[in-house]
């Protein structure tokens, strides 16, 4: 790895002390303690626990987890084991109705940690149905209100969702135009789930390098002619991010083509409102040659934010995918295993999903100043300072 290029130290000496603190303090409440600035290392480890001080000091956003209200003691001791300092629940409620219910519990016990958005609020209508747009924008409307702060949008459109003559509607369907001029009339994010893995498209069988995540998900596999094309659909997403430049999107799975990180690259130039959340798809990227993903984290800084996939019921957790239900040991070894993809250099390590394939990945080992924007800086620009009423919990 060539460390000559972008050195990977903190440049604390150029930054006030008073400003770290304020830095480290403003936006937290949380398990975070504020570390001095002679006290924070000028390099990160090779070994992450010797990070673990450092990390504690950074207001760590995971922005993409899915927090069942009826789980959330249970998400915070995760959370607190684990440097998460905030996470944002996608999927607080898909309308109204649901979204106060969950903003009740999370206000009450979630100590201002949980950060709610709105999920699929298309769903409530029949595309059908006449205003259909206009409703949409109502409910995404009530719920902004309501202290949501971003909108989810899952593959299920574009995917499964199908009008009355059983057709597929498209993800730059006309008729959601109210929805997305909604959030940027609200001025709120949109975190967007379409296709998915290549390999979902080809046939189910030992040769697939997908076969343990699809045989637990056979509603996964999208081949065989039922489901529009990947590449359709990665087209339609971009018509959307085209024709609406005032909303800031965040293609979820490292922008939706973690597959292809040049495409990724290529959709951040060609649309300043398009960013990238890295959410289960570590095992993806890890594959990719390190120091040309390591450049392209560099070069797109602003653009890429920390999340993880972490869901969590009463039952207990999925990490990323799969049924399993893992052990709080193994919790810990699944953001351990992002820390490590993150902060070191190190070859051929276990990534954070077995199920998601059996290959080993190579590290990247981001300068600290990109891992602060990647961890939380970027999350807290596109995400929380922003017109929103404040998210659960203030
Ligand atoms: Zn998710």
């Amino acid at each position: 790895m060539d460390r000559t290029a972008a050195p990977r130290t903190v440049r604390s000496s150029s930054i006030p002390c008073a400003m770290l603190l304020l830095l480290a303090g403003a936006s937290t409440s949380v398990l975070s303690t504020p570390v001095l600035a002679e006290e924070r290392p000028r390099e990160l480890s090779e070994d992450i626990g010797a990070n673990a001080a450092w990390r504690r000091g950074v207001p760590i956003i995971d922005v993409h987890g899915h927090i069942g209200a009826d789980a959330v003691e249970k998400t915070l001791a995760a959370m607190d084991a684990n440097f998460i300092s905030r996470i944002v629940n996608l999927t607080a409620g898909k309308n109204a109705e649901e979204l106060a219910r969950a903003k009740k519990v999370f206000d009450a016990l979630g100590k201002g940690r949980f950060i709610l958005y709105v999920n699929d609020p298309y769903l409530n209508f029949p595309v059908e149905d006449p205003g259909f747009g206009k409703k949409v924008a109502a409910v995404v409307e009530e719920c902004v209100r309501l202290g949501a702060r971003g909108l989810k949008v899952s593959k299920t459109l574009g995917l499964y969702w199908k009008d009355k003559a059983g057709k597929v509607v498209r993800i730059d369907d006309p008729r959601l135009e109210g929805m997305w001029e909604a959030c940027a009339r609200l001025d709120i994010p949109v975190s967007i789930h379409s296709g998915d893995p290549k390999a979902f498209w080809l046939p189910v069988d030992e040769k697939n390098e997908r076969y343990d995540e699809l045989r637990d998900h056979p509603n996964w596999a999208f081949g065989g002619g039922a489901f529009p094309p990947r590449e359709e659909i990665l087209r339609q997403l971009e018509n959307v991010v085209a024709r609406h430049p005032k909303v800031t999107f965040v293609g979820v799975h490292f922008g939706n083509d973690p597959e292809d990180p040049d495409h990724v690259a290529h959709l951040f130039r060609k649309h300043p409102n398009y960013n990238a959340d890295v959410a289960a798809r570590v095992p993806e990227i890890g594959r990719q040659d390190p120091a040309k993903l390591r450049k392209l984290f560099v070069e797109h800084q602003d653009r890429i934010l920390f999340g993880t996939d972490f869901m969590v019921s009463p039952a207990g957790y999925i990490l990323g995918a799969g049924p399993r239900l893992p052990s709080e040991a193994e919790v810990k070894k699944y953001f351990d295993a992002h820390w490590r993809f993150f902060e070191t250099s190190a070859r051929q390590v276990e990534h954070p999903t077995h199920i998601q394939g059996r290959w080993k990945i190579d590290c990247i080992d981001l300068p600290v100043e990109v891992l602060e924007k990647l961890y939380y800086k970027n999350a807290e620009r596109i995400i929380l300072k922003r017109s929103g009423p404040g998210e659960a919990g203030k």
